[in-house]
């Protein structure tokens, strides 16, 4: 029996369509067990070489009286006894339930893995702090959209950790990478070169949406997945470069990766369709290299590289702490740089600081620049950690939330960003209000 993943959690919170997700990710076979209630449902899948079976629970109604619900509460149980590991999916917007808090004690008594899939969180920006809930059940969050299937990748790793291996498996984490921006920019040309046909490590993995083609890579020993190569690397008709004209694209690409490798077009301006890109990038939290290319083709004198970055920093805001990168995808100038930065930004994006290390940073903080009053009152800070990577998340814990400024929050993450740097990688904060 491959890998059992159990996904559990009350109804409406999104299991089906996580379920769905997950099985779409391969050769999705649902299952018809014989002696099964419809109540359960069982999809194969497959995670970079490592097969699952997954199992929709339907619903998990903890301590009710109705034999319907009592019957389904059953079923749950039977597929919880079966797994390997558990997600324990909530909604969210609606926040941390009664009934969630019911569940997760049950699954707590139980020695398998649980993942806390906090699910519709379809936009980071305005929706962070429906996630503050859900900390106070002191595991690990993995924000996700199932409908949109944003996030879906950074919980499946750690899922699927304990799994088998299979062949095209590393052990070293590896970073996805999404190669964005506007037509003609030189996308297809700079995967070219980065990757060369001979470094083709293996044939191509299937992504999460059925007609992106993810390519495994290892160059110089290291591995890479180069996100929806088969619209990059085939010849495409006109109708299909305009596809690719919309954001949409990026946006699904983005949505997967690690690190974007935005790629611009020195000859010209900076464009509105850029922006939007980076933004993108920015606000699913991504990290970003970015790449101007068609260097040879720019008569330069001596500051030519300096006024472009002068320029791209006031138009590109969005990523500002992103490197930036000079390079010809046609000569390879440079070309040789560009996964080197890719690695840097990486190790930052999954960069985790203790706590004891945080805490004497913010004891500094609050010494050097004290919190000033907001709203008739004054923030007392009185904990930070660390809650998640990819991006690094902080949550600070407060006497109350209404009190930080908007001011003081961008003056902790400066502190942050200049204690700790984190180059090429967006940093979150979260407010916690002290119960
Ligand atoms: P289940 O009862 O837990 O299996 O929940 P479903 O998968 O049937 O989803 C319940 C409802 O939530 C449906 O209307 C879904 O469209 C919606 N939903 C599921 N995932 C998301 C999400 O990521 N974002 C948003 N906005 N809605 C979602
Ligand atoms: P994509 O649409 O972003 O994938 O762009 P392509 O990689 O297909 O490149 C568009 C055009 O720009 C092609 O004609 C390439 O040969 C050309 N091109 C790409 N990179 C460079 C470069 O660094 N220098 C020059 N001179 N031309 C380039």
């Amino acid at each position: 029996m491959a890998f059992m993943i159990a996904i559990v959690g009350r109804p409406n919170v999104g299991k089906s369509r996580l379920f769905n997700r997950l099985i779409e990710s391969q050769t999705a076979i649902v299952h018809d067990f014989e002696g099964v209630t419809r109540d359960r449902q069982y999809g194969d899948g497959d995670w970079f070489g490592r097969p699952f079976t997954v199992v929709d629970t339907g619903g998990f109604v903890p301590r009710d009286e109705d034999p319907m619900l009592m019957q389904m509460r059953h079923q749950a149980q039977l597929a919880v006894d079966e797994a390997d590991a558990i997600i324990f999916v909530v909604d969210g917007r609606a926040g941390l339930a009664g009934a969630d808090q019911e569940i997760f004690e049950l699954l707590r008594t139980t020695d398998k893995p649980v993942y806390l899939a906090v699910n519709k969180i379809d936009t980071w920006s305005g929706q962070e702090q429906y996630l503050v809930d859900f900390y106070q059940l002191g595991v690990p969050l993995y924000p996700l959209s199932a409908e949109h299937g944003i996030g879906l990748d950074p919980l499946m790793d750690d899922v699927m950790e304990d799994a088998p291996k299979g062949e095209v498996l590393k052990d070293e984490p590896f970073a996805r990478i999404a190669v964005v921006g506007k037509p003609n920019a030189g996308k297809s040309s700079t995967i070219n070169a980065l990757l060369g046909e001979e470094r083709l490590l293996t044939s191509d993995v299937a992504g999460t949406t059925r007609d992106a083609i993810d390519t495994m890579v290892r160059v110089d020993g290291k591995e890479y997945l180069v996100i929806d190569t088969a619209g990059l690397r085939r010849k495409r008709s006109i109708s299909q470069r305009l596809e690719e004209f919309s954001v949409v694209q990026a946006i699904r690409s983005i949505d997967r990766a690690d690190v974007a490798l935005m790629v611009l077009d020195a000859t010209q301006p900076i464009s509105t369709q850029d922006k939007k890109i980076a933004s993108v990038v920015q606000n699913r939290g991504r990290g970003c290299v970015i790449l101007v290319n068609k260097w040879d083709l720019v008569e330069k004198n001596t500051d030519t590289a300096g006024e472009y970055i002068k320029t791209l920093r006031k138009e590109l805001q969005f990523v500002d702490y992103a490197p930036v990168i000079f390079v010809s995808a046609k000569t390879g100038q440079r070309v040789h740089r560009i996964l080197g930065a890719v690695d840097q930004v990486f190790e930052q994006y999954t960069r985790r600081i203790q706590t004891a290390e945080l805490n004497r940073f913010l004891e500094g903080a609050l010494a050097r620049h004290s919190p000033p009053m907001h709203g008739n009152r004054r923030a007392k800070f009185l904990y930070i950690s660390q809650v998640a990577t990819r991006p690094p998340t902080f949550m600070f814990s407060v006497n109350h939330t209404d009190a930080v400024a908007p001011s003081y929050r961008k003056y902790l993450e400066n502190q942050l960003r200049e204690a700790y740097t984190f180059e090429g990688v967006p940093l979150r904060t979260l407010m916690r209000q002290r119960k």
